[in-house]
């Protein structure tokens, strides 16, 4: 007689989920479909982060979930990041490259080695694109420029068993550009107003410095410097794994994308920048661990600020 091994806290949860239809497997770690009822609390988390917001009068431009490659080695990512990128690759051959991809696929066989990389990659944060396209409309006004850019699929490789580890997720980025002091108040703003919206949520947070997951023995000299001077905050909240997984950030990034994309101050000045990112699916995931799998039960209180009509 054989036992079967302890199931983790992640697979219990990833079990419940498929279990409820709010998660579709495809076959691959990471990457789900997700049911009707899911998308409907992230839609409404995602609007009361907008209600919030609205009385900034963001900019809201929206870009597509790709970029440019040269975007990505403009912002410095592949010193940084270079085992979370993902790079389009597509066929540029003739026929009987064509024929040979075609039969090796057919029988299960490696067909990638005869693809080309193309000019774009998976965005892998939302804010990327937005530095560039600020750039290029010249000096910024003397009060800077806020953009709240939705909630933009953004991609990470990492696969991973914990349900919370997506290789694929809405980024809900909102980004200042601006004088440092400027910058630097708003994201304190943001910071108050996130916990107010886990308390709207029903979701206990606690904000903590944190720093992000750089590549290599460089990355570990970078992160700690990151954590020392409190660039990065995050939010933290229970979802599959014993550990509290981040579910949202505050990052300051000084000078590093505007001297990166040349973005300039009326005064000529060289423009800091700050960015707020929300990652949906795990507020989503954060809030069935919380509350359970029915939101039709969940506490009168958190349903009126998610289904406030
Ligand atoms: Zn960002």
């Amino acid at each position: 007689m054989t036992t079967a091994a302890p199931l983790s806290t992640e697979s219990r949860f990833l079990d419940d989920l498929i279990l409820h239809g709010h998660f579709l497997p495809t076959g691959e770690p990471g990457l789900y479909g997700r049911g009707m009822v899911f998308e409907d609390v992230r839609a409404r988390f995602d609007a009361l982060v907008t209600r919030i917001h609205a009385a900034d009068r963001p900019e809201t431009p929206r870009f597509p979930p790709l970029i440019p490659r040269r975007t990505l080695e403009q912002a410095g990512y592949l010193n940084s990041f270079p085992h979370l990128c993902g790079v389009v690759f597509s066929f540029e051959g003739g026929e009987p490259a064509a024929l040979k991809l075609a039969e090796r696929a057919k029988n299960g066989g490696d067909w990638t080695s005869l693809l080309s990389a193309t000019g774009v990659a998976l965005a892998p944060a939302a804010c990327y694109p937005s530095y560039p396209a600020i750039a290029a409309r010249g000096p910024l006004p003397p009060e800077g420029v806020t953009l709240d850019l939705g909630g933009c699929y953004v991609f990470r490789h990492e696969p991973s068993a914990d349900p919370a580890r997506l290789q694929m997720f809405h980024q809900r980025e909102l980004v200042r550009i601006g004088a440092p002091d400027q910058v630097a108040a708003w994201r304190e703003t943001w910071m108050n107003r996130a916990r107010k919206i886990f308390a709207m949520a029903g979701l206990e947070a606690a904000l903590a410095p944190a720093s992000d997951q750089f590549f290599g023995r460089t990355g570990k000299l970078l992160a700690n410097s990151q954590r020392e001077q409190g660039l990065k905050f995050e939010a933290l909240v229970s979802i599959a794994s014993e550990q509290p997984t981040a579910a949202a950030s505050f990052n300051l990034h000084h000078e590093h994308f505007g001297s990166a994309f040349g973005i300039r101050r009326h005064d000529g000045s060289v423009a800091h920048s700050s960015c707020v990112g929300f990652g949906l699916e795990r507020i989503t995931l954060a809030l069935f661990r919380a509350h359970g799998m029915d939101p039709g039960k969940w506490p009168q209180s958190v349903r009126r600020n998610l289904w406030p009509e």
